[in-house]
């Protein structure tokens, strides 16, 4: 088992606080501001211009990309970095729809426990692109019954960002491709939070973010995945001119790229990536087998203590750690105002409506311990309605 005290030395955590929302935002690596740090003074200060070849700026999406695949199960060449999950998922969709070969197939099929921008950017898409596609948004438990031969492409994100719930990504998939349809994953919460085998599951395309789990900070930029076979064939639908063929041609019409570039856009965030690179390293000889058990191991014990302690607390995820991701839910009615207690006392998780407090457990820096002393303090607040008070009910613009 993996020695995750040496992990745990690599991000700053405040002084008094357990942080239970590393599934919302990652906290910050010591390797990160060494690296950004750095990059501003001698790359961006002392090179100017010239990073982008003698620091290999413009190669920085693909190389951090294959480090991001390795936690995916995603082969090398397979992954590029750039622009925000939203932008990603929007492009993955279009690329998709675009690959199907029935076009008479008219369904996105989704469900109501996505995350709601990727249902956003799929209504947009559908809108521009005027062809009498619908999204289709089932509940998470009849996404399987539902894939069928009206299906073009299903949509879905792995584990569920409310509950928790996982999806069987490899019988999904199976199911869509058995159909005729293609399968986009969303990867939010599975990166850096389970093991993940893409190229195993064969997956069409996946998108995700890397500031939750993999603690590349706020606004990190994102990852897209593009199965090999479809890799030059699909069109990238936002064509921008570093996924162009020859950049630096400048020519006046667009050529896709050579595979997985072709899904670059612009130019590249270089100091987000930076930032992000630094923070995979902690990742380095880390086994996401040893990632899961432990995930569960932590998941496991905070549902014990708090069905233990807080008798009103409603559990809101599944129970059994191998249907869950690397995070837990509970629900009471006044949960905002129970998550703004307990961040007052140092105990950081989240609020997800309309009554989900949420936790998100992160092996790589949190431990029992944590999990003991966060329930201790949660059993506290609950038991002496410490929650009951008119400044832990007003509503703030991110909950
Ligand atoms: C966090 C999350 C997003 C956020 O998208 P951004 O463009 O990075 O803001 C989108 N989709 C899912 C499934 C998420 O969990």
């Amino acid at each position: 088992m993996m020695d995750f005290a040496r992990t745990r030395k690599l991000f700053h955590m405040p002084d008094g606080v357990i942080y239970l929302d590393g599934n919302s935002l990652g906290p910050l690596p010591h390797s990160a501001v060494e690296r950004v740090s750095s990059l501003m003074t001698h790359q961006w200060g002392e090179m100017l211009i010239r990073g982008w070849n003698d620091a290999q700026w413009m190669t920085m999406p693909r190389r951090i990309g294959d480090r991001v695949g390795r936690l995916i199960g995603a082969p090398a060449g397979t992954v590029v970095m750039g622009d925000t999950l939203s932008i990603k998922v929007y492009q993955a969709l279009a690329s998709a729809l675009d690959l199907v070969e029935d076009k008479s197939r008219r369904v996105i099929l989704s469900d109501s426990g996505n995350f709601p921008s990727d249902l956003y950017m799929a209504e947009g898409l559908i809108k521009s692109l005027d062809r009498g596609y619908v999204l289709k948004v089932v509940a998470p438990d009849d996404v399987e019954a539902a894939i069928n031969e009206t299906v073009a492409v299903t949509m879905l994100t792995e584990v569920d960002y409310r509950t928790g719930r996982l999806h069987d990504m490899k019988a999904l998939t199976a199911k869509a491709h058995a159909v005729g349809a293609l399968a986009i994953w969303d990867l939010a919460h599975s990166a850096g939070a389970i093991p993940v085998d893409l190229a195993g599951a064969e997956a069409d395309f996946a998108v995700g973010c890397t500031y939750k789990y993999l603690n590349g900070g706020p606004g990190a930029p994102a990852f897209i995945y593009v199965a090999p076979k479809w890799a030059d064939k699909a069109r990238p639908a936002l064509s921008g001119w570093l996924g162009h063929e020859r950049p630096f041609a400048f020519d006046l019409t667009y050529r896709p790229g050579d595979g997985i570039d072709r899904m670059r856009v612009g130019t590249p965030p270089i100091i987000a990536l930076a930032a992000l690179d630094a923070a995979l390293d902690a990742w380095d000889g880390i086994d996401m087998a040893d990632i899961r058990q432990k995930s569960i191991a932590l998941c496991d014990l905070f549902i014990r203590e708090v069905e233990g302690k807080c008798p009103s607390l409603k559990l809101g995820s599944p129970r059994d750690g191998s249907k869950r991701g690397s995070q837990v839910s509970f629900i009471h009615p006044e949960g905002y105002a129970i998550m703004q207690a307990l961040i007052s006392r140092g105990v950081i998780g989240d609020f997800r409506a309309p009554e989900a407090i949420r936790f998100g457990f992160t092996p790589l820096y949190i431990d029992e311990t944590d999990v003991r002393a966060a329930v201790d303090i949660l059993a506290d607040i609950m038991t002496n309605n410490l929650w009951d008070q008119p400044q832990f009910k007003q509503k703030a613009l991110v909950t």
